[in-house]
């Protein structure tokens, strides 16, 4: 495989400040989550050195495998929780009093503002197939204090060509705006190709983006992309060239324009430092009001929050300079 979109190693970017095309691999990692029967996710961000695509903070796969899911309310703060299945179904259930049964095509938003907690089962008591995309979007400083909110659409904007259909899950691409709440420039889309299939994307040059690839395979920019990594492409890119092979794709494109900010994550919670982690921290072991009242179908079971490190949480920075290669 040849691309001739790598950077080159010597040339330096600052992922925030400094444009230019950049095409750069980020391995997922295999992140077991809740307990013995839980699930193994694959991660991509946050990673060493590339803690957000735009306000994009943290991005798991899970699946396909047979599933039976029974995370029990948890705590979040700073961000919003974004749920989008490829296959299977989950019942989402939050200290605001939503309930609701998410599907494909179907996107669950759940912006936290200062404070909310919720669960998430699969519907039975049987291990079921499901196969799930769960993001993070950190809210920019100005909003992240607001009222707790969840939405759940089933009718997005799509955008289509010849062999390929685009979802627009949140913000604008090539035009089609989602109603997803939206706090920050950003984009995220999944596509849909047929093998073989070509989609060319606009892109806002001001934007970076994230393509990864959960199911089938696809050539990104010239780079091959399987199931797992991220391919991160930095700003100023007007296009996006996708090529599915030959048994089609499913790709999901994030982006954004750079936050900006220095974002402290512990747990589940992004906070700007220590002692605001530390306190949400406290105030989710204390039941405080913050995290809403409990959701009574679980009779008060909710999981504990870890130990905080010894070490005081720092933000996490971007390299200055990310190595140009590009291969998975
Ligand atoms: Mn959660």
């Amino acid at each position: 495989m040849s691309n001739t979109e790598l950077a080159p190693a010597e040339t330096p970017l600052d992922c925030v400040d400094a444009p230019g095309p950049v095409a750069r691999v980020i391995r997922d990692r295999a992140v077991p989550l809740g307990g013995p029967r839980g699930l193994v996710v694959s991660r991509t961000i946050p990673d060493r050195g590339l803690p957000t695509v735009g306000a994009w903070c943290f991005l798991d796969q899970g699946g396909p495998e047979l599933h039976r899911s029974r995370l029990l309310p948890h705590p979040h703060i700073g961000l919003q929780t974004v749920s989008w299945l490829i296959e299977g179904s989950m019942v989402h259930r939050d200290t605001v009093g939503s309930e609701a049964t998410i599907v494909p095509g179907q996107l669950n938003l759940m912006t936290s503002g200062r404070g909310i907690a919720h669960s998430e089962f699969t519907p039975g008591e049987s291990p079921a197939p499901l196969h799930l995309l769960q993001l993070w979007i950190a809210l920019p400083d100005a909003v992240r204090h607001q009222e707790p909110h969840f939405e759940q659409h089933s009718e997005l904007p799509v955008v289509a060509g010849p062999g390929w259909t685009a979802t627009v899950l949140i913000g604008e691409l090539d035009g089609a705006g989602s109603p997803a709440a939206a706090y920050s420039p950003i984009v995220g889309a999944e596509i849909r190709l047929e093998p073989y299939g070509t989609a060319v994307l606009p892109l806002r040059r001001d934007f970076e983006h994230g393509v990864t690839v959960p199911v089938g395979s696809a050539t990104v920019a010239g780079v091959a992309l399987g199931r797992g990594p991220l391919l991160y492409l930095g700003t100023d890119r007007a296009a996006l060239e996708v090529t599915a092979g030959p048994e089609g794709a499913i790709v999901l494109l994030i982006g954004g324009a750079p936050l900006g900010e220095d974002l402290v994550m512990w747990w589940n919670f992004v906070g700007r430092d220590h002692a605001e982690i530390a306190q949400a921290r406290a105030d989710w072991e204390a039941h405080d009001a913050r995290f809403g009242p409990p959701i009574a179908v679980h009779r008060g079971a909710r999981i504990p929050a870890p130990p905080l490190p010894e070490v005081r949480l720092l933000p996490r920075r971007r390299m200055p300079e990310l190595p140009g290669g590009g291969r998975g």
